[in-house]
């Protein structure tokens, strides 16, 4: 493959993480609403921080490609947040309902990870340190979440199995 190309696939995935990413801006204060044990709600609060920052951190990208990050929408995320929306419409009892939103967040957060995990290697073959360096502060935070996810799992899960 040229250079070339793969400058183009990584402009467009960057383009794709970049409608992801503002999908979530707007689906992480619902979750958090939703959410019942404090943890997690200070979970997606404290994520959706780090998710404003991942929105700018691909407009530093862009500005380094020269290349605008707009124009694309992610069905992947918009499936996702739907799948996380019916959830929270489907299930009353708050240790279910925590239980179901972990398992939303995780898939988010794994869908994160894939993408940034290759863009990165991308960046890498391109030899595009400052891109390089910003997709993986990302991507160390997305890798965090999904840890302190499980983590919150743990918890949740044995009270869930309770009901
Ligand atoms: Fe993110
Ligand atoms: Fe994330």
């Amino acid at each position: 493959m040229e250079a070339e190309n793969l400058k183009e696939l990584l402009v467009e995935e960057l383009k794709d993480l970049y409608s992801a990413e503002n999908q979530l801006v707007k689906a992480l204060p619902k979750m958090a609403k939703a959410a019942t044990s404090p943890e997690l709600k200070k979970g997606f609060e404290t994520h959706l921080e780090e998710t404003r920052g991942h929105v700018a951190r691909i407009e530093e990208m862009c500005k380094i490609l020269e290349e605008s990050p707009k124009g694309t929408k992610c069905k992947a995320m918009e499936g996702l947040v739907a799948e996380g929306k019916e959830i929270i419409d489907e299930h009353d009892d708050p240790e279910t309902l925590d239980a179901g939103l972990i398992c939303a967040a995780q898939k988010v957060e794994h869908y994160e990870i894939a993408s940034y995990g290759t863009v990165r290697t991308w960046a890498e073959l391109l030899d595009l340190k400052d891109v390089v360096e910003l997709i993986d502060e990302t991507l160390q935070e997305e890798k965090a979440t999904n840890d302190k996810l499980t983590e919150v799992a743990e918890a949740i899960n044995v009270s869930a199995m309770a009901e």
